[in-house]
């Protein structure tokens, strides 16, 4: 069996994924990672997000990676490990912008449904049940208030990536309006995903309830 999560930014899809996959004893694939690893490529050649041309020059040199490591998945871009790197806020304000080309994710669907052949895999992103891997068994849609989002966003941050709760509240709708709008793909949720609202809920209840949905 298969498992697609998606929804919107700080949804808590990263999390609850990595769990549920434990628990079921799959793989978890974490699809952002892939999209904010090419986003980091392209910050340091001085890419800009909106230029597809040279966006999809640059993809084609990069080998992206992702392995069961100590605390979930490590991301190893060109075989150097950029977990950490792509999670900071350079990454984040740019992702979306560079997501929004068919070029990239031509290359990075591909990527995804080669890793989900083997069955047996989590994954999560904002077009997988619809367009990823639009046969998976159960479909998620994982969402959660906007206000309670940032907050959670707000608590994750530390030391000088730090910014003030009102700011990741603007950034985080302006990151769904880019997903939603989108040409490519854009963030829908699929007509057969169940849809979980996780504002009122912990991870663990969240994480319970999708594994209840597998057994069903
Ligand atoms: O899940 P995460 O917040 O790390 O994803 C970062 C960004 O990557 C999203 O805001 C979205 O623009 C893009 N993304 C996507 N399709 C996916 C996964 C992520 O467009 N399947």
């Amino acid at each position: 069996m298969n498992v697609a999560i998606d929804g919107p930014a700080g949804a808590g899809k990263s999390t609850v994924a990595r769990k549920v996959a434990e628990q079921l004893g799959y793989i978890y694939i974490d699809t952002g990672a892939m999209y904010r690893a090419v986003t980091l490529a392209a910050n340091r050649s001085g890419v800009n997000p909106d230029e597809p041309d040279r966006l999809g020059t640059l993809i084609s040199g990069l080998d992206i990676r992702l392995e069961p490591g100590v605390n979930g998945q490590t991301v190893l871009l060109n075989g150097e490990d950029v977990t950490d790197e792509i999670r900071t806020r350079e990454v984040t304000l740019r992702v979306s912008q560079v997501a929004s080309h068919e070029v990239v994710r031509a290359k990075l669907v591909d990527l995804q449904r080669k890793l989900a052949s083997a069955k047996g895999i989590v994954m999560d992103g904002r077009d997988i049940g619809t367009h990823v891997l639009p046969d998976a068994e159960l479909k998620v849609f994982l969402t959660a208030s906007v206000k309670t989002r940032a907050l959670r966003r707000f608590q994750e941050l530390k030391g000088d990536q730090q910014v003030p709760l009102m700011q990741l509240e603007q950034e985080i709708a302006e990151r769904d309006r880019s997903d939603e709008q989108r040409v490519h793909a854009p963030l829908v949720r699929a007509k057969d995903a169940v849809v979980v609202d996780s504002t009122e809920m912990t991870i663990d209840q969240v994480v319970e309830v999708i594994i209840d949905l597998s057994r069903t």
